[in-house]
This record gives structure tokens, C-alpha cells and sequence, in this order.
């Protein structure tokens, strides 16, 4: 058999290997950010009677322009930001991960630049070495937000073709307020993506981008509806901009990208939005709640906008994701050194949690991280499409979810 050496796989890949958080099967899974919520019944039966009747012509191909489910997603964004959009500035996908690739291949490439703040979602220097664009890295300030005063330098010195802001952020939960996203607009010479996958959980009075689509052109808002809408296994990201930013996007798109089996299943779950994002409510409490508790327990936790808590400091942060999950509860080792982060379950999976958290800290399994998050040190580090940098926040693993 041939070795994979012998194989002419593109060198920056050599030693690479995909990522994904551990799908291990524990008792209370909190790791890849998932709502908690199943669909409820009449959901399910909705989608599978929706699934059933594009069974009936699937020796065809689907509709390549998705025209459909384009109107229904318009219609969802009306609603849910106030803010009316026609059907051609919609654009969806197999998740938002696909929407962002499709982005990159659009926007980067060779000889181009993509640039965001870490810590922040792993994905994306995925997309730039997929797509062979130069990844560079700013870092955020000691809350997690922009630092202005960091940011537009740095864009003014890069020059990004791409601009890429997770709103709220993952994994710290940070959202933008409105005024840096302006600033950052003024500034950027190319596109402006703010992933907006956890949109739906913002605390009140915390707009979406997408009031700010019609005055910036290159602004580009992506969702999904993996989180708030709990359709994580039926794979729909989309994204809200111009038509010709959608345009654009189209020329890049494998035809037939999105199966006839997703966009029924996605247009039925958008008919019964109410019902699917019941459970965004009592998540955003239950977050609140945890942010509470774990400040009350004497631990760090940034404020969240999303369904996840980031939380810390501890000098062996191994050991507290270990011993958690030696009680059952699977949480992510991820961000920056001593922090960890918890998705937001139901009220019992979140009991277990600060159960199992509870007894680790009165065991003084955790120590007090002397090194903190140090709001002195910004920096850039630049490099080629293939490496990852969220190093300089200690991120050891990806967070991919
Ligand atoms: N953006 C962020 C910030 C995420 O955390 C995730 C998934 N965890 C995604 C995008 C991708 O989600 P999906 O592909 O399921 O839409």
C-alpha cells in the first residue's frame, strides 16, 4: 500500500490531520456549543413529511438557486432583525463553515490576505489554507473585545482582502458593539464578514449586522441555524449580504451544492421558527445564570452574548476538563491558557455541571492562574496560508464548534 508520503498531497497539508472536537459518548455533552433541545415532535413529523415529498423527485437534481428557501430565510431575518432583505441578498449552504469557505474562495486566494482577532474561532485559518489566502492575526483586547486603537493600524498595514469577526465570538462570547464594526467597515479595503452564528442568544438591546447591511456593501453577515434553531445535524448556514456579494459567491458554489433533502428540511424548519427557537430563551437565562454562579464561586467568566460561557483561570486547565469529565461532564479545552469553555444545556445538564465543578474547586484541584490574560501584550504574527497562529493566546486545540 502506498504511504501517505508517497502521496502528492499539497505540502502545507503534510502532517496536518482534521480536526473535531472528541465525540465521546458521555452522560452530559457541553463541548461543541449544540442546543440541547431536540425537535419537538410535530417538527419532526413536519420535516419528515417535507423530506418524504422531495424523496418523490430526487432522481432530479435540486434547485441550484435555492430560490425557495432564499425567501424564507429573507423572511426569517425580517422578523428576527427587523430588517427587510430581498431573496437575492440571501445565500445558503451545508453550514456556515461551507458559506465561509465559499467566501474565501470568492474573496482570498493567492496573493491575498484574510485577517481576524484571536482568540477566536478555529475554522477560519482552515478556510484561509484551504484557499491558499495569507492568514493574519490581531489579538483582542484583555475583555475579548476590539481594540481599536490595535485593529485599525493593523488593517491599514495588511490591506485584508478579508476581514473575518465572530459576533458574538467563539469562544469568549463577545459580541461587537455597533460603533468598532463601524469603524472596522470605514477602515477595511475588502470584505467584512461578521459570523453571526450565535446571533440569536444576544443579551437585549445588542443589534445584529444585518441593520447594517444596506449601507455597506462589502458587509457580510453569515448565521446558521446549528444553534438557536437546534438543526445542527441538517447542516443550513447562510449568509445576508448584496446581491452582488451573493453574485460573487455564485460563481464559486459546486452546482447542486445544497441537496434537495436540506433545503426541504431547512424550509420546514423555518415554517415553525417559533417552536424551534422556544428553547433560545431559556438557554440565554440559563447562561446568565452560570455566569452568576461561576463569578460566585470565585472564577472568572467573560460576559457571554451566545450559549456559551467562557470561564477560568486555572493554572491546569487539563485537569479541571479532566476531572469534569470523569464525572460525566464533557466540556471544551479550549481558548485562551487556564480558561475553558461550557456550552449552555438544559437545567439539569447544567446542574450536573456546577455539581461536578463545585466538588473539583472545594477539592482545590484548580489553582489560580498567575499568568492571567496579560491586556498588555497585542501583537501580529504573520505567516503563510497553511499554519495556524492562536498561539499566542496558548490556544492548544481547535474549537471547531
Ligand atoms: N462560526 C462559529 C463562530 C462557530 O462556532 C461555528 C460552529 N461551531 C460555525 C461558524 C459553523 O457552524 P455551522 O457550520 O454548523 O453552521
Amino acid at each position: 500500500m502506498t504511504g501517505i508520503r508517497q502521496l502528492p498531497l499539497r505540502p502545507e497539508l503534510r502532517g496536518q490531520v482534521p480536526y473535531g472536537a472528541p465525540q465521546l459518548d458521555v452522560r452530559v455533552r457541553l463541548n461543541t456549543n449544540e442546543n440541547p433541545y431536540p425537535p419537538p415532535a410535530a417538527v419532526v413529523a413536519d420535516i419528515a413529511a417535507a423530506v418524504g415529498a422531495a424523496a418523490t423527485s430526487l432522481n432530479r437534481y435540486p434547485d441550484r438557486e435555492c430560490a425557495e428557501l432564499r425567501t424564507a430565510l429573507a423572511g426569517y431575518l425580517g422578523v428576527e432583525a427587523g430588517v427587510r432583505l430581498g431573496a437575492e441578498q440571501l445565500w445558503p449552504a451545508n453550514g456556515s463553515n461551507e458559506i465561509m469557505q465559499q467566501l474565501l474562495q470568492a474573496f482570498g486566494g493567492p496573493g491575498r490576505t484574510a485577517l481576524s482577532f484571536a482568540p477566536t474561532y478555529s475554522m477560519y485559518p482552515e478556510y484561509a489554507r484551504n484557499t491558499h489566502t495569507e492568514w493574519v492575526t490581531g489579538r483582542r483586547a484583555a475583555d475579548f473585545g476590539l481594540d481599536l486603537e490595535q485593529v485599525l493600524p493593523l488593517i491599514e498595514r495588511v490591506q485584508p482582502s478579508v476581514v473575518l469577526l465572530a459576533s458574538p465570538n467563539n469562544p469568549t462570547g463577545t459580541a461587537l458593539p455597533p460603533a468598532q464594526l463601524g469603524a472596522v467597515l470605514a477602515a477595511a479595503p475588502g470584505v467584512v464578514i461578521v459570523d453571526e452564528a450565535y446571533a440569536e442568544f444576544r443579551r437585549d438591546g445588542v443589534p445584529s449586522a444585518v441593520g447594517l447591511l444596506d449601507e455597506h456593501p462589502h458587509l457580510v453577515v453569515t448565521r446558521t441555524m446549528s444553534k438557536a434553531f437546534a438543526l445542527a445535524g441538517g447542516r443550513l448556514g447562510y449568509l445576508a449580504a448584496s446581491a452582488e456579494v451573493v453574485d460573487a459567491v455564485r460563481i464559486v458554489r459546486l452546482p447542486y451544492h445544497l441537496s434537495a433533502v436540506s433545503q426541504a428540511t431547512a424550509l420546514a424548519a423555518l415554517a415553525h421558527s417559533d417552536e424551534l427557537l422556544a428553547g433560545v430563551d431559556r438557554l440565554r437565562t440559563e447562561r446568565d445564570a452560570t455566569v452568576r454562579w461561576l463569578r460566585e464561586l470565585g472564577l472568572r467568566a467573560a460576559d457571554s452574548d451566545a450559549n456559551f460561557v467562557l470561564f477560568g483561570t486555572f493554572a491546569d486547565r487539563h485537569a479541571v476538563w479532566q476531572g469534569l469529565l470523569d464525572r460525566g461532564v464533557l466540556i471544551r479545552e479550549t481558548g485562551p491558557d487556564g480558561w475553558l469553555r461550557v456550552s449552555i444545556g438544559t437545567a439539569e445538564e447544567m446542574r450536573s455541571f456546577r455539581a461536578a465543578l463545585r466538588k473539583i474547586v472545594a477539592h482545590d484541584l484548580i489553582g489560580h492562574d498567575p499568568s492571567e490574560h496579560d491586556p498588555t501584550q497585542h501583537g501580529l504574527t504573520q505567516h503563510g496560508p497553511t499554519q495556524h497562529d492562536l498561539t499566542q493566546h496558548g490556544h492548544t486545540e481547535g474549537n471547531r464548534a
